[in-house]
C-alpha cells in the first residue's frame, strides 16, 4: 500500500470558491468532501467540472473563496505542496518515456528517494499489475493500461486526495464498467479520498459515496445517490437524473390537485404539509407500476393510453398519455400501443419542487 502519514485524512472544504474566465462565472461553490469518501462531480459537458477541479489542484486561482485540505489553506498553494493526485482526462503521461519513467516523474521532481519510495513503487506495481509493462514506452501501451499508469503516477506522489478526471470516457465503452469496479475496489482499499469527475450518470451511480450534481456555472446539489434520485433539488437535478415525470399540480386547502385525476389524494398516503401553490410533482419512472385498466372509470384512479412502448438494455420504458400529459413508468413486459392502463404510484410520499 502507498505510503501515507498518520494525519493524512483527506478532508477537503471549498469555501465560496468561484471566479470568472472569459465568458465563464463559476458561482461560489461551497463543498464538504469526507475524508476517505468517493464523490463524483456529475454534470453536463462544459457546466465548469474540470475548472473547479483545477482550482483544487493550483492549476488556477479562483477569484475568491478558500479551499482547506485537512484545516490548511491550500487556495494560493503552490500544486506541487498540496497532496492532491491529479489524473487529468487524457492522462498525460510522457508517451516517449517508458512506464517506469512516468511512475518515478513525481518522487524525482521532488528529490524523494530511498528504501521509502522504492516500497512505494513496489506497492504501486503490485496494486495496479503493472509489472510486465514496467520497461514498455507509454506510446505502446492500450487505453487501459495507459489509465492504469496515470493512476499509478499520481499514485506515487502518496496524495491525501485523488482527482480522477473523465477517469474511462477515453476507454471502449466495453471496459468502463469493469475499470469503474477496479477503481472503486482500489479506493475502498486505500481508504483514499476520491473525487471522480463524470457526466455519465450510470458511470456515477456505479462508485459514487456521494453526488455533487453541477449545472452551468454552479453547484446544485450533493447528497447520497437515493437522495439525489428521489429527492432532487430542482428541475434541472431531476431531468439530469432521468426523473422523467415532473407533472404539474396544485394544493389548494390542504388538497392535491392534478387535472388528470379527480381524486389525486388518493394517490399518495402523505404529502405533507406543502403551503397552497403550484408545484411539479415528481416521481421516477421505476416507481409507477402498469397494469390493465379496470372496465369501469374509478375517480381515484390514475388511468391512461400507451403511447410508445421502448426497449432499453434492462427494461421497457412506457409512455402513456394521460389526458394532456405524459407519464414514463419502467417495466419488465412490453404494453402494446393504445392500450389502457392504470398506474400505481410505489411511493408514498410524493416529491414536490415549486413550479
Ligand atoms: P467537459 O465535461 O466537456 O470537460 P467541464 O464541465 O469540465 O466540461 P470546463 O472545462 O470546466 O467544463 O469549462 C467550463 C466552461 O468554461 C466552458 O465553457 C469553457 O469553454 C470555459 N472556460 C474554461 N476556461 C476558460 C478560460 N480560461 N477562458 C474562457 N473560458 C474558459
Amino acid at each position: 500500500m502507498v505510503d501515507r502519514d498518520s494525519d493524512n485524512t483527506g478532508h477537503l472544504r471549498l469555501e465560496g470558491v468561484g471566479g470568472q474566465w472569459g465568458r465563464f462565472v463559476l458561482q461560489p461553490v461551497d463543498l464538504d468532501i469526507r475524508p476517505g469518501e468517493y464523490l463524483v462531480l456529475l454534470g453536463p459537458s462544459g457546466c465548469g467540472k474540470t475548472t473547479l477541479m483545477d482550482l483544487v489542484c493550483g492549476l488556477r486561482n479562483p477569484g475568491q473563496g478558500r479551499i482547506l485540505c485537512d484545516g490548511f489553506d491550500i487556495t494560493h498553494a503552490d500544486p506541487a505542496e498540496r497532496a492532491i493526485g491529479y489524473v487529468p482526462q487524457d492522462y498525460e503521461l510522457f508517451l516517449s518515456r517508458t512506464v517506469r519513467g512516468n511512475l518515478d516523474f513525481s518522487p524525482r521532481m521532488r528529490h524523494e528517494h530511498g528504501p521509502q519510495i522504492a516500497k512505494r513503487l513496489e506497492h504501486t506495481v503490485d496494486m495496479l499489475h503493472l509489472e510486465p509493462l514496467l520497461d514498455r514506452r507509454v506510446d505502446t501501451l492500450s487505453g487501459g493500461e495507459r489509465q492504469r499508469v496515470a493512476l499509478g503516477r499520481a499514485l506515487m506522489a502518496a496524495p491525501k486526495i485523488l482527482i480522477l478526471d473523465e477517469p474511462v470516457s477515453a476507454l471502449p465503452t466495453s471496459l468502463r464498467d469493469g475499470v469503474c469496479r477496479e477503481l472503486k475496489a482500489l479506493q475502498s482499499r486505500l481508504g483514499i479520498t476520491t473525487i471522480h469527475v463524470s457526466h455519465n450518470l450510470d458511470e456515477a451511480l456505479s462508485v459514487a459515496d456521494r453526488l455533487t450534481i453541477m449545472e452551468i456555472g454552479c453547484v446544485v446539489q450533493t447528497g447520497e445517490p437515493d437522495e439525489i434520485l428521489h429527492r432532487p433539488a430542482d428541475e434541472f437535478v431531476a431531468e439530469f437524473t432521468r426523473c422523467r415525470n415532473l407533472w404539474p399540480v396544485e394544493i389548494r386547502n390542504g388538497q392535491l390537485k392534478m387535472d388528470a385525476v379527480k381524486e389525486a389524494r388518493s394517490l399518495f398516503q402523505d404529502y405533507g404539509s406543502h403551503p397552497d401553490g403550484h408545484y411539479l410533482l415528481v416521481i421516477r419512472p421505476e416507481h409507477i407500476h402498469l397494469s390493465p385498466a379496470p372496465d369501469t372509470a374509478r375517480p381515484d384512479l390514475l388511468t391512461g393510453r400507451v403511447q410508445a412502448s421502448v426497449r432499453g438494455s434492462h427494461s421497457w420504458m412506457i409512455e402513456v398519455a394521460i389526458g394532456g400529459m405524459l407519464a414514463y413508468a419502467c417495466g419488465q413486459k412490453n404494453w402494446a400501443i393504445g392500450e389502457h392502463v392504470q398506474l400505481d404510484l410505489r411511493e408514498d410520499k410524493p416529491w414536490l419542487l415549486p413550479a
